[in-house]
């Protein structure tokens, strides 16, 4: 069988031992997806693959549609549950009622996904439960965050046409929120139709669909990818007090126009302070770097562990990136299949699909 020249393309899904790559470009007869087994060398080098990932595929038998991944570009960022490589959007959603918006919530939900570095989008859903002047409340608080949010509702339809264009640009954007508040909901209004989707799997994979847990990307526009799986459903802050400012869209912009007098300031009613107390969440900002620096000050003694803030995330870079949670570095019976594929063990059965 001749082999092709190599080509480049984005990891979409995986299946049991096998990964879904959608190419940059379509091949002979518009093929444009592969089935993809990893080449030896790079299951060797302990290369894990992500959805997201970028990679390069060798190998290709057009007819078939198959071919082998070779080479895995470096990740802009990687997100944990579900694992999605170089996401460009953090879509954090929250119900304006049922359940009722807890500002606090939404903040620790927003400071997660700022702390991945990425663009982020408020959605704030089920905007038909509230009277228009609440819901013009809400936009307007959110907005001295620095966040200029999008009402949606998947009952009326209202925003989904302004969300849809948002998410239509290049990029690969992901869904946080806590649960309840309508992210399947709005997944399902977003989503094309089933034909059209990145990753439809078909025959002996349409099984293993219901019994592993995985993300699958979908594409409203060439180039423009969304999870299909909710993640961050439980946020975490991070650990560093001086990197949790810069956290605050508040905070940015108030050192973009000034700078504090002591470069190690901690805004929180210091001399000189250009950021100062006079915004909304700046309470809970104190009370949070409160929280942090005794959190540190007891790592710091003997005996004691990390809290949680810092065990769930790691410098990366300069930024801070999620750890892989226990369950994914130490996968159960049923997500080892899969786990194989990426760890390029061929003991695992994997068949041919
Ligand atoms: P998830 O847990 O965040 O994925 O939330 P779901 O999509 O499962 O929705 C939770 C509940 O909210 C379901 O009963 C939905 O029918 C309901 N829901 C979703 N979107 C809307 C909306 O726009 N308006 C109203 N009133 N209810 C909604
Ligand atoms: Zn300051």
């Amino acid at each position: 069988m001749p082999e092709s020249a190599a080509r480049q393309g984005l990891v979409v899904a995986l299946q049991a031992n096998y990964g879904w790559v959608e190419l940059d470009q379509s091949g002979p007869e518009g093929c444009r997806r592969l089935l993809c087994t990893r080449r030896t060398r790079l299951a060797k080098s302990g290369q894990i693959i992500c959805v997201g990932d970028r990679v390069r595929v060798e190998g290709i038998d057009w007819i078939a549609g198959r071919g082998a991944v070779a080479a895995v570009e470096p990740r802009s960022v990687l997100l944990a549950r579900p694992p999605v490589a170089n996401v460009s959007l953090v879509v954090v959603v929250v119900a304006l009622a049922e359940p009722a918006l807890d500002p606090l919530q939404l903040s620790r939900f927003l400071l997660t996904a700022e702390a991945t570095g990425q663009a982020v989008l408020l959605v704030l859903a089920k905007a038909d439960l509230l009277p228009e002047a609440a819901v013009a409340a809400w936009l307007e608080r959110v907005a001295a965050w620095g966040y200029r949010a999008v009402p949606v509702s998947t009952r009326t339809g209202r925003g989904l046409d302004a969300l849809r264009e948002r998410l239509s640009r290049p990029g690969l954007a992901v869904i946080s929120g806590p649960s309840g508040v309508g992210k399947s909901s709005l997944l399902n209004a977003l989503k094309p139709d089933l034909d059209l989707r990145v990753a439809s799997v078909s025959g002996r994979l349409q099984r293993g669909r219901h019994t592993t847990r995985h993300v699958e990307l979908f594409a409203l526009a060439p180039g423009a990818l969304v999870a299909d799986s909710p993640g961050f459903n439980r946020p975490e802050l991070p650990g560093d007090p001086a990197r949790l400012a810069r956290l605050f869209p508040e905070v940015r912009r108030a050192l973009e126009r000034a700078e504090c007098r002591f470069s190690n300031c901690l805004h929180r009613g210091e001399p000189g302070c250009a950021v100062g107390c006079d915004w909304e969440r700046h309470g809970w900002y104190a009370e949070w770097v409160g929280d942090l620096r005794e959190r540190a000050a007891r790592a710091d003694a003997p005996g004691v562990s990390q809290g949680p803030g810092e065990a769930s995330l790691r410098r990366r870079g300069d930024r801070l990136e999620p750890r892989l949670d226990q369950q994914w570095r130490q996968p159960s019976r049923r997500s080892q299949r899969q786990q194989a594929w990426r760890e390029g063990r061929d003991d695992q059965d994997g068949g041919q699909p």
